[in-house]
């Protein structure tokens, strides 16, 4: 049996393509119920990490903003696509993907006019209608608006990113975190970008939301970590810029090995951070691998960028987290055109610090954990998601409907929900409730029924294995702690039914 994860996401409320009833639009899409939830415990998992581990600040700025400080950014000018129509459709198509399509080869680092000719030479046509293509030209995918009405209106930009919203205010924070450096500020929230032909489900969108960390940092000390002596003998599958030619493979490589040739330890260690990060989403390690940006796909401002990527079944590789040294890039451009000091004084030194820029995408690694724990026993399909992300943890319900039974659930879960569980109550057919919770990826289920009004103990369910223990109310908060931190054994839990 195959399974679509975007058909079970569609019904069972996790997501679904926007304004549906006025025919869509692509690039959007809307998080249902559990989607929803899933989505905000993967973000309480990031920022539990980078600001109650790593001692970030957290904010949190507008979407909106002036179009200013996209121009000292660099987004007015580059932050482009190469677009081109059909003539005689109107189909919108993303050059380089046409002509990576047709040449099975990257079309990375080319220019327009090398486009243009490939374009002619491979007599590319449109793929809707079979139409001549038109000439080839670089769109802005900023969205713009107005700030304001009438004569004094300004122009309004959709942020294509967090990151310079969390420059902008660099002074300040810096002031805020007491004046020492490395100063981490991580920022969660959405950003946008008007892509050409988005097709790719949460791949690929018009709005996201992003978990954007920027480290301020002295250049003469952003090589070396403090943390680093307890990630080097961690393992990864690596791809640097030098693997990436034909006929090169990833290799599995230590950290201690990839700083000695291939980057700094502050870049390996935040690397070796977001795979940890991943698979405490639930992404199994043997989907991820860690690749270097080769030189000419890399941003101009940045000198050195790797990326944590994803494989997917239905979607090739997927970009889950980019890390990048931006150097003082970013700081020095803000100085410029705002004509506000972004240098510091530290250390009898003045200088503008250079920024390491861990970007999160967040509806990314949630697609990535959906199809990664989608599985199927027997005629049974759900998500095997660890109870650290799950939108429920536990579920709660009475056998029937009847004889004090749902009275008796909800006092349990009402204790679970007060013991700081995401807990969830429903009755009804017991076998639907387990099946509607396997489909939700719930990992436990507990059920009250006749017996618990005589020995005060509920029937505890596994999802990924169907197992059940009875165990005593009075003990369940505890259990429930510690078979969903690993300290106990689902099967040790309590007494195994047969
Ligand atoms: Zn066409």
């Amino acid at each position: 049996m195959t399974v679509n994860v975007l058909d079970i996401a569609k019904r069972r409320g996790f997501f679904w393509p926007s304004f549906e009833i006025y025919g869509s639009c692509a690039g959007f899409y809307t998080y249902g119920p559990l989607g929803a939830l899933l989505k905000l415990r993967i973000e309480e998992l990031l920022r539990d990490h980078y600001v109650n581990k790593e001692g970030c600040l957290l904010i949190e700025a507008p979407i909106l903003t002036p179009e200013d400080p996209w121009v000292a950014s660099g987004h007015v000018e580059s932050f482009t696509d190469m677009n081109v129509e059909c003539t005689k459709c109107g189909e919108p198509h993303r050059a380089d993907h046409l002509l990576e399509d047709k040449t099975r080869k990257t079309a990375e680092g080319m220019s327009l006019n090398e486009i243009m000719a490939a374009i002619s030479k491979h007599d590319i046509k449109c793929t809707k209608c079979g139409g001549t293509l038109g000439e080839p030209y670089d769109y802005n995918m900023m969205f713009k608006t107005y700030i304001g009405p009438g004569k004094n209106k300004i122009t309004g930009c959709l942020r294509p990113e967090t990151a310079q919203t969390t420059y902008m205010p660099f002074r300040r924070l810096f002031e805020i975190g007491r004046k020492r450096l490395p100063l981490g500020v991580v920022q969660f929230g959405k950003a946008h970008r008007n892509e050409i032909s988005p097709r790719q489900g949460l791949v690929r969108l018009r709005e996201f939301s992003q978990a954007e960390v920027q480290f301020f940092m002295d250049p003469a000390s952003s090589g070396k970590h403090p943390k680093f002596g307890s990630v080097k003998r961690r393992k990864f599958m690596v791809l640097t810029k030098g693997d990436q030619k034909p006929g090169r493979k990833p290799a599995e490589m230590t950290l201690e090995a990839l700083v000695k040739k291939h980057t700094t330890e502050w870049i390996a260690y935040h690397l070796a951070t977001a795979v940890q990060l991943f698979e405490r989403m639930g992404i199994p390690k043997k989907y991820l691998r860690v690749r270097q940006h080769k030189d000419d796909e890399r941003s101009f401002y940045s000198s050195d960028t790797w990326d944590v990527e994803y494989m997917s079944d239905t979607f090739g590789k997927i970009e889950l987290v980019g890390i990048a040294a931006r150097t003082d890039y970013d700081l020095k451009r803000h100085q410029e055109f705002s004509k506000q000091k972004m240098q510091v004084n530290l250390d009898g030194k003045t200088f503008i610090p250079h920024v390491i820029e861990v970007a999160y995408g967040i509806d990314r690694p949630l697609y990535s954990v959906m199809e990664s724990n989608v599985k199927v026993d027997g005629d049974r399909v759900f998500f095997s998601f660890p109870p650290s992300v799950s939108p429920y943890q536990v579920a709660v319900f009475p056998l029937v409907r009847k004889d004090g039974l749902p009275k008796l659930a909800r006092d349990v879960y009402d204790t679970l929900n007060g013991a700081g569980f995401y807990a969830l109550y429903d009755e009804g057919f017991i076998g639907r409730l387990y099946y509607r919770q396997d489909e939700a990826g719930t990992p436990f289920g507990v059920t009250v029924d006749y017996d618990t009004k005589k020995d005060k103990a509920v029937t505890l369910r596994n999802r990924d294995n169907q197992k059940q223990v009875r165990v005593k109310i009075k003990d369940l908060v505890e259990v429930l702690r510690k078979v969903m931190s690993g300290q106990l054994k689902f099967e040790k839990a309590g007494k195994l039914i047969k």
